[in-house]
């Protein structure tokens, strides 16, 4: 059977389904396919679940405090991981089950469950039917990486998704990769009970973010009995099924880190490898990202690239980004692009980290002269009050423009406070708008003006 159709969008992410609704509003016939589960990866396996196991594993962490707030539990603080795993799947299901009833509900919009393959440059294979339109919207996603290593075919091992599936907290999780990913789940099953060790082979964790905020996480995940292996890169693994070794390549301490469950969290890998990419002629790089233009086009007329896949970012907002990209240029006459926009994301340990811009290091190498402003949360009236003084703010200004290059908080609030300092950024104001702007007491946000009166040049 053959259908052709105004539009095609291959996977339902965080661009995909939104995208459906505005071109079939816009009356045009819509075919979208999705081959798993509809929602993708934010709603089955990444930013909700993880979150709402983040939730779960606060509550434990906060109960196991109740004294230092005067509230005295008798008994056992135990995490009844089944619970756990029930409400995090409700969640994620409401979402996934909304995704796929909106989708369903749209006038002249046909939804196909099955892997989609480009035959041509217009023309898309779904099991048996073929699907053929003017304009296509690329939204595959992306995977765990699952480096080649000696010894991981003879082991059992987890990913971001696979670990959705457990319902028992593992005896002693071996995580392999210090960065977002393996952070949240190492300290989460900390907090679930598990001994927790990472490995990264990196000198420090997250090393894309400033010396100071890495050295503030490990601070914060040791003192919760994480055990931390920096500059110990795995080389080979061994072992069966409960008993994991992984052997790691490094000057301090063993070369072997055994564990009972091993997280592998290298990375991410885009969907684009059995897509028929070739026999429509979309270009991608060399590590399979789709090339596109800041208009998120690919190099075929007609073809787009959103989310995950395009290797422009790697956030659902950055996905849900490209979306109001393509259709405010598609639909509404502007002209956006994604140059225009803001680095911007957070990391969920707790407390999380929230960041936008640049970091002290990069504004520094680019030949800046820079100001900061910084403050340890054991500074911050409202963390104080609520007994969760970890971390630190700190914001970089252009000393000549006055314009903030970046800003990190790392502290309770840390992901809603650096809000205020990313749409000052984005408003392109010098920071003396920010400074002079009253915010609300007792807030975290409240002391972001206090920091951008207290800039100074960087201590070399
Ligand atoms: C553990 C984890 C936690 C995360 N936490 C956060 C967070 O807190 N905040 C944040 O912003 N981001 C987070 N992310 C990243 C975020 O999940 C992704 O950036 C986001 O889902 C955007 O993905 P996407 O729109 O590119 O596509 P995806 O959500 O990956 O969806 C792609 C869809 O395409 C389908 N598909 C693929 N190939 C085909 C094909 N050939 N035919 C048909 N269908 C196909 C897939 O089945 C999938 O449903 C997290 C990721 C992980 C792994």
């Amino acid at each position: 059977m053959s259908k052709n159709y105004d539009a095609i969008i291959i996977g339902t992410g965080q661009a995909g389904p939104t995208l459906a609704k505005r071109l079939s509003g816009a009356g045009m016939s819509v075919a979208v396919i999705e081959r798993h589960l509809f929602g993708g990866t934010c709603v089955n396996t990444g930013c909700i679940p993880t979150k709402a196991m983040v939730a779960s594993a606060y509550a434990a962490h906060i109960a196991r405090r109740g004294r230092d707030y005067g509230v005295i539990i008798d008994g056992d603080i135990r995490v009844d991981m089944k619970s756990v795993k029930a409400r995090k799947d409700a969640i994620s299901e409401g979402s996934r089950t909304g995704v796929e009833k909106m989708l369903r509900g749209l006038e002249r919009c046909d939804v196909y469950t099955g892997h989609a393959r480009f035959r041509a440059a217009h023309e898309v294979a779904v099991g048996d039917q073929i699907l053929t339109a003017d304009r296509i919207f690329i939204n595959v996603g992306g995977r765990a990486s699952v480096p080649s290593m000696p010894g991981l075919d003879q082991v059992s091992f987890l990913t971001n998704s696979s670990m959705m599936e457990l319902d028992t907290a593992p005896p002693h999780l071996v995580i392999v990769g210090g960065s977002y990913v393996g952070l949240e789940f190492g300290q989460m099953f900390r907090r679930f009970g598990s001994e927790v060790t990472i490995v990264e082979m990196a000198p420090r964790l997250v090393q894309r973010e400033d010396p100071e905020i890495s050295s503030a996480i490990q601070d914060l995940l040791t003192s919760e009995g994480i055990n931390l292996r920096v500059n110990a890169r795995c080389i080979s693994l061994s072992g069966r099924a409960g008993a994991i070794v992984a052997h790691v390549d490094c000057q301090d301490g063993s070369p072997a880190v055994e564990g009972t469950h091993l997280l592998l969290a290298v990375g991410r890998t885009p969907n684009t490898g059995d897509l028929g990419l070739e026999a429509a002629g979309v270009s991608r790089d060399e590590r399979g990202y789709i090339l596109v233009n800041d208009r998120l086009e690919t190099n075929v007329s007609g073809i787009w690239a959103l989310g995950d896949c395009n290797g422009k970012g790697a956030f659902t907002h950055t996905s849900y980004n490209d979306f109001e990209i393509v259709a405010g240029n598609l639909l509404d006459g502007e002209s956006r692009s994604v140059s225009d926009r803001i680095q911007a994301y957070a990391l969920y340990t707790d407390p999380p980290l929230g960041r936008a811009g640049m970091t002290e290091t990069e504004a520094q190498r680019s030949g800046r002269t820079v100001l900061v402003g910084k403050r340890p949360m054991t500074r911050v009236g409202r963390a104080i009050e609520k007994g969760e003084t970890t971390g630190l703010m700190k914001i970089v200004v252009d000393a000549k423009s006055r314009e903030i290059l970046g800003a990190a908080v790392l502290g309770t609030g840390g992901d809603e406070a650096i809000h205020c300092v990313l749409d000052t950024m984005y408003a392109k104001a010098p920071y003396s708008v920010l400074q002079r702007a009253m915010h609300i007491h007792p807030t975290v946000s409240e002391l972001i003006p206090t920091i951008l009166q207290e800039l100074a040049p960087p201590a070399s």
